[in-house]
């Protein structure tokens, strides 16, 4: 009896080992190919890792897998040795991984679709006179006419538009051998001349330094002002790419509101780019994956996971608003797509272009090292620079519609100057507060430590954070009152009073709520880009990437939560907030102005924000992260854990800390914790963290390597999890 061969599975489950099974006699065995494997009572997919190592189990142990569901690789070598650096470098389990780096069409049993096509020439018999030969077929003649015209061979879809019943001539001429096929990749398209803008004198000296630089790894961050022409830049990096043969990866961070750039790409490139994003069906998604992989789109347009698309030629990566933290991902495999993005480009030796108004503080930090550069755009090619940020004091004014009156006042005159006015309010909803004057009562919701949200349109109160909703109750549930108010203000309710202020003009709701029907989002922008007077009101979708040059009045309603908050992030996020706000005004041919509402103007960031620059006051934060031993000084490793009790979850961190504290270099960390998070109950979980700190990077991996294989398999008990989540964001 032959031996039977065993390869070792990656499968998609937090498992942190890797699993053994014999193999098909005659399998090739194939690193990166997907099989359907028994795994206790049921199968599941994993992807082959290796084989023909010497096995440590008895061989008649080994289960043989069920069915092997690809023919050649979904993950390539290059990917694989990518998945096993985030694995090793984000501690997270290799499985997952894999499959995080799949479209997820592949990640269950379903086999790769055919992207093949028949394509027909002229066959051997053809240099025969076929005029003569089909005088009496000028069905047939047509068609061998259309292949004499069209060396590179038509499709059938080309022969549905000479002839919708072209079948039967084709399948004559085939018998005669005037014609045949063969299987054909599908072809890249070829990309059109458009008329390109002059670039502005900085624009190309920053091109005339990046462009030598293009066939090894550097990470060349682009730090331009809002409206600056960072995007003309990325674009004419992108075409040299292509126009070498390579294929081109760009990350934006949402691409809610980028309908703009998808249009400026097709009038750039054509039909040669694939978009990626979770607005799109999983089949949608993986044929993006699939036209880009097989080189038929050069371009891969995307969100964060886009970065997994597979190429053989991948000759740049673009990533814009690279500050952006959608860039991380916070659940499943925890990892930063820009991060994740540089190991890739150096892996390959391509480049890594970072893009930002307001560069993260991380970004800005590594300016110092080896291969990072720095570019400068300065000034913006239209009329007018980025506003100011004006501060208007609320601590004493009564607030309509959440406006103060001098803010009021301001949209008016914008909109009688017939401008458009951008209202930046980050929170959805009609009113946070639900309370009952008589007793106190206020709405929580059941599962988490939060607090419902009004939602008038659909009668409801809802929480943020587990989706759980609930209709207006008529009294208090508590004392009976009747009077229930409510308070606070969101864009709901913003909406509403707005569009009563200012009738003459529509108002444009654009959130999370909204941007749920695609046909309402493409309507409001259509009204936008029509550049007729309007008020665009959302959250923070409205406050990055688009260019809608009548826009002249950027205004933050509330800005204050960030100067109390908990978070060492808060106040870099609320400064690149308000410098992205503002900067989407007066990109057009009017003078842009940008309005903050506080009640603490006095307060020194609100005094930086009006007087300095985003370089200035990132400057002096990062010297601040610096005298804390915040990061990007420090790195940090957030182990989290939950449960149905806090007891429980307390009791698992604490089990891992015990762990880390058996390594030998566990003294030259910070431990903090174990603590109940910040928000301790979510979605019927309480969760607790233990967060690690350490300036030197080898003592927390040195730590790290010797605790986890113990902590990798501590199951909870009593239903308790844990994750850990390394360069956490929020300690
Ligand atoms: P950013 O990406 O820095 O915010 P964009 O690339 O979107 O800026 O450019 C802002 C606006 O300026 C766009 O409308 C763009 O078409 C225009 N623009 C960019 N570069 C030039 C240029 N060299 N000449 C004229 N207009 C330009
Ligand atoms: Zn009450
Ligand atoms: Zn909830």
């Amino acid at each position: 009896m032959p031996q039977p061969r065993f390869a070792r599975f990656a499968i998609a489950l937090p498992l942190y080992r890797v699993f053994e099974y014999a193999l098909a006699e005659g399998d090739k065995a194939l690193p990166g190919t997907r099989y359907r494997l028994p795994f206790g009572n049921r199968s599941c997919t994993g992807i082959l890792l290796d084989s023909d190592r010497a096995s440590e189990f008895e061989p008649s142990k080994i289960k043989p897998v069920e069915q092997r569901l690809d023919d050649e690789a979904v993950i390539d070598a290059h990917m694989l040795e990518l998945a096993r650096w985030i694995a090793e470098y984000y501690l997270q389990p290799l499985g997952e991984v894999l499959f995080l780096c799949l479209p997820g069409y592949l990640r269950g049993a379903r086999t790769q679709a055919s992207t093949r096509v028949k394509r027909w020439k002229l066959g051997p018999a053809a240099s025969d006179d076929p005029e003569s030969l089909l005088r009496r077929s000028p069905r047939q003649l047509e068609i061998v006419q259309a292949l004499a015209a069209e060396p590179r061979g038509l499709t059938a879809l080309d022969f549905k538009v000479i002839n919708p019943d072209w079948h039967a001539p084709v399948a004559r001429l085939e018998q005669k051998n005037l014609i045949r096929f063969e299987w054909s990749e599908p072809e890249s398209a070829p990309l059109p001349s458009p008329i390109l803008p002059e670039l502005s004198h900085e624009q190309r000296q920053i091109l005339e330094r990046i462009e030598p630089q293009l066939e090894t790894f550097g990470a060349h961050l682009l730090d331009g002002i809002t409206g600056s022409g960072k995007t003309e830049v990325y674009l004419r990096l992108i075409r040299n790419r292509l126009d070498a043969g390579r294929q081109v990866i760009y990350l934006v961070p949402e691409i809610g509101l980028t309908s703009q750039l998808i249009e400026r790409i097709g009038e750039r490139f054509g039909e040669a780019y694939a978009i990626s994003h979770s607005g799109l069906s999983d089949l949608q998604r993986y044929r993006a994956w699939e036209r880009f992989r097989r080189g038929e789109a050069g371009i891969m347009l995307g969100t964060r996971s886009s970065l997994f698309a597979q190429s053989s030629r991948l000759g740049l990566i673009v990533i814009d608003e690279e500050h952006d933290h959608s860039y991380r991902q916070e659940d499943g495999v925890r990892y930063h797509a820009r991060d994740v993005a540089i190991k890739r480009a150096q892996m390959l030796n391509i480049p890594v272009l970072l893009g930002s108004a307001t560069p993260s503080l991380e970004s800005l930090n590594n300016l110092g090292r080896d291969h990072y550069h720095r570019y400068r755009l300065d000034a913006r090619p239209t009329a007018f620079a980025p506003p100011p940020l004006e501060l208007v004091d609320i601590s004493k004014s009564r607030l309509d519609s959440g406006c103060a009156a001098a803010t009021l006042e301001r949209i008016g005159q914008h909109l009688e100057r017939r401008g458009q006015v951008l209202i930046y309010l980050n929170r959805r909803g009609y009113a946070p507060i639900v309370l009952c004057h008589e007793c106190g009562w206020q709405a929580h919701c059941f599962n988490c430590d939060a607090r419902l949200t009004l939602h008038q349109s659909v009668s409801s109160l809802i929480c943020h954070h587990c989706g759980f909703n609930r209709g207006l109750p008529e009294a208090c549930p508590e004392c009976g009152q009747v009077e229930i108010r409510h308070y606070g203000i969101g864009t709901e309710q913003l909406e509403q009073g707005l569009g009563q202020r200012f009738p003459e003009v529509p108002v444009l709701r654009i959130d999370r709520d909204v941007i749920a029907s695609r046909e309402a989002l493409k309507q409001r922008l259509q009204t936008l880009a029509g550049g007729e007077p309007c008020i665009l009101v959302g959250t923070q979708m409205i406050a990055k990437g688009h260019d809608y040059p009548a826009i002249s009045l950027a205004v933050v309603l509330d800005a204050d939560q960030a100067l109390f908050s908990a978070s060492y992030r808060a106040s870099e996020r609320l400064a690149q907030t308000l410098f992205q706000v503002a900067g989407r005004s007066g990109r057009g041919d009017r003078e842009g102005e940008a309005l903050v509402q506080t009640r603490f103007p006095q307060h020194p960031l609100m005094q930086a924000l009006r007087r300095k620059t985003y370089r200035d006051i990132a400057a002096g934060l990062l010297q601040e992260r610096q005298s804390y031993g915040f990061p990007p000084f420090a790195r940090a490793v957030m182990f989290r854990a939950d449960a149905v009790e806090l007891e429980q979850a307390m009791r698992l961190l604490e089990k891992i800390r015990d762990e880390l504290a058996a390594a030998r270099e566990y003294s030259r960390l910070s431990c903090i914790g174990p603590l109940p998070a910040l928000m301790t109950r979510r979605i019927g979980r309480y969760r607790a963290q233990l967060c690690l700190l350490a300036v030197d990077f080898r003592v927390l991996r040195s730590v790290l390597n010797d605790a986890m294989p113990a902590i990798e398999t501590l199951a909870g008990g009593g239903r308790a999890s844990w994750s850990v989540d390394v360069d956490a964001y929020d300690l």
